[in-house]
């Protein structure tokens, strides 16, 4: 989602797409095509496909064929944070320095 974002811990952005395998709930304001849209239980979604990716990610580029008008949820995710890291398999924050 974030692929801006650098971290000095990490690589940048793998470009894995996992952070796009996520429930993303609609919040006020957000503006998306209405055939990439879901309701889950009274909530609006975006829609996933039988693997959990995103109706809106492209299966080649693995980017956002939204980008412009993503959701509020994928603009405040930043690559780096616990829940990439999660999904990326690393520790829940980076080292701590040694000391001196
Ligand atoms: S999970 Fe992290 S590394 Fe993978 S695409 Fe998302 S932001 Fe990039
Ligand atoms: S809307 Fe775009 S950034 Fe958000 S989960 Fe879908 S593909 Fe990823």
């Amino acid at each position: 989602m974030e692929h801006i974002t650098t971290h000095p811990d990490l690589p940048l952005c793998a470009g894995c797409g996992r952070c796009c395998h996520l429930v993303v709930e609609l919040r006020p304001g957000d503006s998306v095509p209405e055939a990439l849209v879901v309701e889950h239980d009274g909530a609006r979604c975006m829609d996933q496909h039988g693997d959990g990716a995103c109706v809106a990610l492209d299966p080649v580029t693995r980017l956002c064929t939204i980008y412009e008008i993503r959701p509020l949820t994928c603009r405040e995710f930043n690559r780096g944070e616990a829940l990439c890291r999660r999904i990326l398999g690393l520790p829940p924050s980076p080292a701590a320095p040694a000391a001196p």
